[in-house]
């Protein structure tokens, strides 16, 4: 369907997913509030929108890679915000992690315009982003995430169909739950080996070696061996969406013990000022 593409936030994950619709051959706008990330972006074909407003007129998707609810609210519907300038033909693909409820918040503001709403979280960080291969938790009109399918497998491998707009969201933070949980455990088997006298190389090694083996594990046990978190997967991301799952799970009277031990240690990491270290930081919170 759409050639158009207006493209809302070029944080981490929306400059390697914003540059891949370029790749498969879309005409793309992008916005950013601040303005470094947007040269880049340019330089490899992208026009560039002065307002979030400016972009959704140009797109026929609008897609939005922003924080959380705060900065979408702000660039959807405050001044020059997107909202004025969407209508009927147009979809809001938000595909920000945010929480269920505002995302059948944003769904319905959207749908006031005219135009369509899907939120589209996805699973898979930066490096999946810059390879194409996120997974995408897709909500909404079946027939809507069919027409934009195409635009979607240009940033992921997969499109899964999680129900109504509300129902990505719902899907993705409680993925979430679990890779904060695996996180959590790595950190703290290796805090413990070590305070048993057991090397961190020593541990990663028959770790890495033995069934316990995984992608995640493979990908972080270079920054627990060298102690260093550059961000792929910022900890005040999970810590938000850590709080989202706790927030839903407490509405729908879910037990969920150890969210709770979870949503604390991943807070007091941002509160330790480790908020844009990559999650696997959470070491730190066990100091
Ligand atoms: P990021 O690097 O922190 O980028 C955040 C983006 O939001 C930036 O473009 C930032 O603009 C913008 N923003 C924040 N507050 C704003 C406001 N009030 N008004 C306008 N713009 C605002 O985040 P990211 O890692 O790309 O993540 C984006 C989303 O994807 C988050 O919801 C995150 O939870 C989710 N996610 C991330 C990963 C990952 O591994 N990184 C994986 C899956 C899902 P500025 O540049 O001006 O600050």
């Amino acid at each position: 369907m759409a050639t158009k593409i207006g493209f809302l936030g070029l944080g981490i994950m929306g400059t390697a997913m914003s540059r891949n619709c370029l790749k498969a051959g879309y005409d793309v706008m992008v916005w950013n509030r601040s303005k470094e990330p947007v040269a880049a972006l340019a330089a490899a074909g992208a026009r560039v929108a002065a307002t979030p407003a400016e972009a959704a007129a140009y797109g026929e998707v609008v897609i939005v890679m922003l924080t959380g609810p705060e900065a979408c609210q702000a660039v959807l519907f405050g001044p020059h915000g997107a909202a004025e300038s969407l209508g009927p033909g147009k979809v809001v693909v938000n595909m920000s992690t945010i929480s269920p409820a505002y995302a059948r918040q944003a769904a319905a503001g959207v749908r006031a315009t005219g135009a369509d709403y899907l939120d589209a979280p996805v699973s898979g960080s930066k490096k999946p982003a810059e390879e194409g291969t996120l997974v995408i938790l897709a909500g909404g009109e079946e027939a809507t995430i069919t027409a934009v399918e195409p635009v979607l497998l240009a940033m992921g491998k997969k499109v899964a169909r999680c129900g109504e707009a509300g129902m990505g969201s719902t899907m993705k933070i409680t993925v979430n739950v679990l890779l904060g949980a695996l996180a959590e455990g790595l950190a703290e088997t290796v805090r413990l080996g070590e305070a048993l006298g057991i090397s961190r190389d020593a541990l990663l090694d028959v770790i890495l070696a033995g069934p316990m083996a995984n992608e995640l594990y493979r990908l972080k046990a270079p920054m627990l061996r060298s102690d260093t978190y550059p961000p792929q997967f910022p900890a005040k991301h999970m810590a938000k969406d850590l709080r989202f799952a706790k927030e839903a799970a407490a509405a729908a009277g879910a037990v969920a013990p150890t969210l709770a031990v979870l949503t604390a240690l991943y807070d007091k990491l941002v509160d330790t000022g480790l908020g844009d270290a990559d999650f696997a930081s959470v070491i730190k919170a066990l100091a």
